[in-house]
């Protein structure tokens, strides 16, 4: 059973409810993987069956083609949402962390090839790690950088003030479409900087000063 950890700041306890994801939120990262920019925001879902604990272990699938890393920062709403306002929204956000959308990109591909839908590749047991949330409360959800550590290494950094869909208005697009409930979470999509994982790999992801997340790769 998943659990949102302790302190920092306790905001949800229960397993979260569906996972909203965004494709192609920052321009390097949709460039590195030759994909264009969008009008409106790519969206995808992940049931709630993906969600794991990003600290502490981290299994990823074998035999299946490279397993990318995408680190992100993830919001938790914390109120119905239909047909929002960004006012709405921003009342909404109860808590923000990180999380690992984990992708298996060769199936990934070969799906986009096909014009098929991305589950395959994103929505399989495991494969959206979830840090603890923290408040919000007087962050600006726009200036947060983000790090990824790959064994030493810095492998991915970006800054939130580099979204194209920026969260109040991203979230409040996804309320057009059909309605969040209180659990849900929304992962906001990810810098350059994706790379495969392998076993043994250690991470350490940061959202600005907020939080710090150690995984390792089983
Ligand atoms: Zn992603």
């Amino acid at each position: 059973m998943y659990q949102h950890e302790l302190p920092p700041a306790v905001i949800c306890e229960t397993r979260p409810g569906k996972i909203v994801c965004v494709g192609r939120n920052y321009a390097e990262h949709a460039k590195e993987l030759n994909n264009p920019l969008d009008s409106t925001p790519l969206l995808f879902i992940k049931p709630t069956t993906a969600a794991v604990p990003m600290a502490g272990d981290i299994a990823i699938p074998r035999d299946r083609g490279e397993v990318h890393h995408e680190l992100e920062m993830s919001v938790l709403i914390g109120a119905v949402l239909t047909n929002a306002t960004c006012a709405q929204v921003e009342d909404a956000i109860i808590g923000i962390g990180l999380a690992y959308d984990l992708t298996l990109r060769d199936l990934q591909s070969e799906l986009k090839k096909k014009a098929h839908p991305w589950e395959r590749a994103k929505a399989f047991d495991g494969a959206c790690a979830l840090s603890p949330f923290v408040s919000a409360v007087g962050v600006n959800l726009q200036s947060l950088s983000l790090q990824l550590r790959k064994n030493g290494a810095l492998q991915q950094s970006g800054n939130t003030a580099d979204m194209i869909f920026p969260v109040l208005a991203l979230v409040a697009e996804m309320s057009q479409n059909f309605s969040l409930l209180p659990g849900d979470v929304i992962l906001t999509g990810t810098p350059a900087g994706v790379s495969p994982l392998h076993a043994g790999d250690e991470l350490e992801a940061k959202l600005g000063d907020l939080l710090t997340i150690v995984s390792r790769v089983v």
